[in-house]
């Protein structure tokens, strides 16, 4: 038996493209991304709690470097017009300052930006985010794209142990 959790984060507004996609996909556009995440304990803490739900919030801030960005797989041939460092910005005038500005918003990333691969990512990152609470478990992050297409990237669980 265990006790979970689960906390709607504030929404998030990214654009991305799925670049090889044979549909509207490939083109650059954006969602307005809202995000479950689950955690589970066998035991509540001494305050009757799994995770209080205002260190839960916390996660947002992970969330939010994603917010009002730009993600691009790394290998789409469309990242190629953005430097990869913003030290190769030698230029100081400010129209360069501005761009490097709006750069720090546009993430190139080693997957194909779909709510799969973007689900995956946070889950991970919430692993160590909430790894300072000891037997809490990370179930999931669950991501909605559109208010009716998600994907729950989770865990493996194991039900006997000694056993996969
Ligand atoms: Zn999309």
């Amino acid at each position: 038996m265990a006790f979970r959790i689960r906390k709607r984060l504030s929404d998030i507004c990214v654009a991305h493209r799925l670049p090889g996609h044979e549909g509207k996909c490939k083109f650059l556009h954006g969602h307005n991304y809202f995000i479950y995440i689950t955690l589970e304990a066998d035991e509540l803490n001494e305050m009757g709690f799994v995770v209080d739900f205002k260190d839960v919030k916390k996660f947002q801030e992970v969330v939010d470097v994603w917010d009002h960005s730009l993600l691009l797989w790394e290998k789409d041939p469309f990242s190629h017009f953005f430097p990869k460092s913003l030290y190769s910005l030698s230029d100081t005038s400010p129209h360069v300052i501005e761009f490097a500005s709006i750069l720090q918003k546009i993430f190139l990333v080693p997957f194909i930006p779909t709510v799969e691969n973007m689900s995956q990512h946070l889950y991970e990152k919430a692993v160590g985010f909430f790894s300072k609470f000891e037997k809490v478990r990370v179930v999931s992050v669950e991501m909605y794209e559109t208010s009716d297409a998600s994907c729950e990237y989770t865990y493996t669980p194991i039900f006997e142990e000694g056993k996969e």
